[in-house]
C-alpha cells in the first residue's frame, strides 16, 4: 500500500489568502458595484523597468540566432550576474562575498523553503511571530515539527513573538535553538534591525554554534543609511549566516523569477559526532541535482537591473512606493492610529483600535471602505490586534483608500 507523507496533514489548510479571497469575493458579489481597492498581497504593481525589458529583448534575439543561442546554463547562474551581484550588491558596501558563493535560483520563496534540506531533522528551528508562512510550513512538511494548535502553532518551533514592545525585533530565545530564521526588512511588520540588535543574533548564533537564515528580500526598500542591507555588514556574520535575496520586490521580478542565495566558505554544520561540513557544498550538491538553472533571458534581465539606467529606473520605482507608504502613515496616524513599518519596507503594520481584532478590522475596512488589507492574525498569534497594508499600488488609489478609511 502506497503511503503518504503524513507530516503535509499537519498544515494548516493555507488558511489567510483564501480565507481573504472568501470574504472578499463575498462582499463582492452582494455588492457588485462597490470599487475595492487591494493592498492586501504583496505583490508589486508597476511594470518592469525599461532597461530590463531591454536586456530580456536582446538576450530573446541572441536565443534566435545558431551561433549565440544558449541552451542548459550553469546550475547556480552565469558568471556575468553573480559578478554583477558581487560587486554591486556586496563590494559596493564593504562586504567581501565572492560569485562562487552566490547560487541563482528562480525565487527566494523556493530558497527559504528548500535550505531547510541540508541540515537535520532534529534540528530545533526558531521563527518570529508574526512570520512569513513558508519558513514554518516547510520545515513542517519535512517532519522537524509536532502538530499545530489552534492559534496555527506547531510543537517543536521556538516562536520569538515581535510586538511594538520590542519594535519587532525578537529578543533572544530562552532555550538553546539551532535554525534561526530573520527577515529584515521584515514582511510583515514593515519593521528594521539595526547593526546592533543582528550583531546580537550573530553573537549568539557563534556562541551556540547555530545557524541564521536571513532574508533580505526587502532591502532594496532601506531609506536609513544606517540600516544594514545584507547580515554580512555584521562582523562574523559570513560564519554563521545565509542569505536569500530576490528580484521579485527589488526590480518587479515577482512573474519573471529570478533570485539569489550566499552560501558563504567556510559556513559549517555538523556531523552528530562533530565533524564540521561546508554547508556551501551541500547547498551546490542540493542546487544542481534538483535544480537546472534560471532562463539565460531572465538572468540578462536581473543583470541590467545593476546597469546605471536599471539603478536609476528602480530607484524611481521604489521611490514611489515608498511614497505610498510615507502617504499611509501620514493619513492612518493623523486618524489616530499607532502605525509602524512603512519607513524602509513597502509594509505598513498599523494596531486596530483597542478591543477590534484583526479579522474584525479586516471586515471593516472592507464593508465600510471597500479596502483589502491583511489581517496581523494569519500571520502567526503575535499578529492579533495587528494589520497590515501593503503600499504596492497606484498613488491616486493609495490616497482614495486613505480618504475612505478616514470617512468610517
Ligand atoms: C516576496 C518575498 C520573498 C520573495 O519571494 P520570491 O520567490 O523571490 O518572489 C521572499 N521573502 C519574503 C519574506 C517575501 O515577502
Amino acid at each position: 500500500m502506497i503511503t503518504v507523507n503524513e507530516h503535509f496533514l499537519k498544515l494548516k489548510a493555507g488558511y489567510l489568502f483564501p480565507e481573504i479571497g472568501r470574504r472578499v469575493g463575498a462582499f463582492a458579489k452582494a455588492n457588485p458595484d462597490a470599487p475595492l481597492i487591494k493592498l492586501g498581497i504583496g505583490d508589486v504593481t508597476e511594470p518592469l523597468p525599461p532597461a530590463v525589458c531591454g536586456a530580456m529583448l536582446k538576450a530573446v534575439e541572441e536565443m534566435s540566432r545558431p551561433a549565440t543561442f544558449r541552451g542548459y546554463g550553469p546550475e547556480q547562474g552565469y558568471e556575468f550576474l553573480r559578478q554583477a551581484i558581487a560587486d554591486c550588491d556586496y563590494k559596493s558596501r564593504g562586504v567581501a562575498v565572492r560569485p562562487d558563493e552566490i547560487f541563482i535560483s528562480d525565487g527566494a520563496k523556493c530558497d527559504t523553503g528548500n535550505i531547510q534540506e541540508i541540515f537535520g531533522l532534529d534540528n530545533i528551528i526558531a521563527v518570529t511571530d508574526p512570520v512569513y508562512p513558508v519558513y514554518v510550513d516547510t520545515n513542517v512538511m519535512a517532519g522537524r515539527t509536532g502538530a499545530g494548535d489552534s492559534s496555527g502553532r506547531y510543537g517543536n518551533i521556538v516562536y520569538m513573538p515581535c510586538t511594538a514592545e520590542n519594535n519587532f525585533v525578537p529578543d533572544l530565545p530562552s532555550r538553546p535553538v539551532d535554525l534561526i530564521y530573520l527577515c529584515y526588512p521584515n514582511n510583515p511588520t514593515g519593521a528594521v534591525a539595526t547593526q546592533e540588535q543582528l550583531k546580537k543574533w550573530v553573537d549568539y548564533a557563534k556562541k551556540n554554534k547555530a545557524i541564521l537564515l536571513f532574508d533580505s528580500a526587502y532591502e532594496a526598500f532601506i531609506q536609513d543609511d544606517s540600516i544594514p542591507h545584507s547580515i554580512y555588514e555584521i562582523e562574523g556574520a559570513r560564519d554563521v549566516a545565509i542569505e536569500f535575496r530576490s528580484f521579485s520586490k527589488t526590480a518587479g521580478f515577482t512573474g519573471v523569477r529570478c533570485a539569489f542565495t550566499v552560501v558563504p566558505d567556510g559556513l559549517s554544520a555538523y556531523t552528530r559526532d562533530g565533524q564540521p561540513v561546508s554547508l556551501k557544498s551541500l547547498w551546490n550538491r542540493r542546487h544542481c541535482t534538483k535544480f537546472n538553472g534560471v532562463s539565460y533571458v531572465t538572468q540578462r534581465g536581473a543583470e541590467a537591473v545593476y546597469s546605471p539606467e536599471g539603478r536609476e529606473q528602480i530607484r524611481q520605482i521604489i521611490a514611489l512606493y515608498m511614497s505610498n507608504a510615507a502617504a499611509m502613515r501620514k493619513a492612518l496616524g493623523d486618524l489616530g492610529y499607532a502605525v509602524y513599518g512603512g519607513t524602509d519596507a513597502p509594509y505598513v503594520w498599523l494596531k486596530t483600535p483597542d478591543g477590534v481584532g484583526s479579522w474584525e478590522f479586516f471586515d471593516l475596512l472592507l464593508q465600510k471602505a471597500h479596502v483589502v488589507g491583511t489581517p496581523g492574525a494569519g500571520f502567526g498569534a503575535a499578529g492579533e490586534g495587528y494589520f497590515r497594508l501593503s503600499a504596492f499600488n497606484d498613488p491616486e488609489k493609495v490616497k482614495q483608500a486613505m480618504e475612505r478609511i478616514a470617512a468610517i
